[in-house]
């Protein structure tokens, strides 16, 4: 068996290599494809405007001058196209990933990625603030964790058009479940100063609220638990397709056009 793995926040990063023990672990051949640099909050960016440069980087490792969705768009399209691997697996991210996060993500964006081009795909993040930056991320639980949730998806598989983000609480996790997309909100996180030569500028992020509601993933890792929450690539909204049935009314074709 055969895993891709890929994240957002760099080929240097702890967590990456944390995944890849989880998965050698678990008995996969590991391949790497991962940006050169950080690229947290680059969603599912694709780089369409330059050329994008892929470098060896040592045995079954490459890293690419591009985003998280690049390195996982050309690992599958290209770089493994003639043995493609059977799981994708992303992370471990430094910070979590919950309610609102999953839409800027990086991390959850190769996961993304790697089920719409067919292959079963998982991301993980840790519950590391940023704010402590005198305390590197301890993976050690995490990769644990990793291990534990790569073998159960071995034996379970995944569901159609289906991957899974996974969040782990800091520490010692009290245990797993399933868990719902929550809300986190950024609303009021914008920060603004005057540069030395007297113009505004502002900085996003920081700051963030959180709804607590049974079942999310915010409140399974709140409570130390590790969150796995199944995402589904089509994001309709089922329940809200009749308020809209009488939009068609609304632009009816003019007499003589079909
Ligand atoms: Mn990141």
């Amino acid at each position: 068996m055969r895993a891709l793995i890929s994240n957002d926040d760099g080929i240097h990063s702890a967590g990456l290599e944390a995944l890849e023990r989880a998965a050698r672990a678990a008995g996969f051949e590991t391949y790497v494809v991962a940006p050169d640099r950080e690229q947290s909050a680059s969603s599912h960016a694709l780089t369409l405007h330059r050329p994008l440069r892929v470098v060896k980087a040592g045995e079954r490792r490459w890293v690419v001058d591009g985003t998280p969705t690049d390195c996982v768009n050309l690992a599958i399209c290209r770089i493994l196209k003639e043995e493609p691997p059977d799981f994708v697996f992303s992370g471990i991210n430094s910070g979590p990933n919950l309610g609102d996060d999953v839409t800027y993500s990086g991390t959850v964006a190769c996961a993304f990625e790697g089920t719409l081009l067919g292959v079963p795909s998982i991301a993980f993040s840790l519950d590391y603030r940023r704010d402590r930056a005198d305390t590197p991320p301890d993976f050690s639980h995490a990769e644990v964790v990793a291990l534990a949730v790569i073998r159960f998806a071995q034996e379970t598989g995944l569901s159609e058009e289906t991957f899974w983000n996974v969040n782990i609480p800091d520490g010692r996790p009290r245990g797993i479940r399933a868990t719902r997309m929550g809300r986190r909100r950024y609303g009021e996180s914008v920060v603004e100063k005057i540069d030395p030569r007297g113009r505004p500028y502002y900085w996003i992020g920081g700051s963030h609220v959180d709804t607590h509601a049974d079942g999310s993933d915010l409140t399974a890792v709140a409570d130390g638990i590790v969150s796995v929450t199944p995402l589904h690539l089509d994001l309709t909204a089922y329940h809200a397709m009749d308020a809209l049935a009488g939009i068609e009314s609304r632009l009816a074709p003019r007499d003589g056009e079909g």
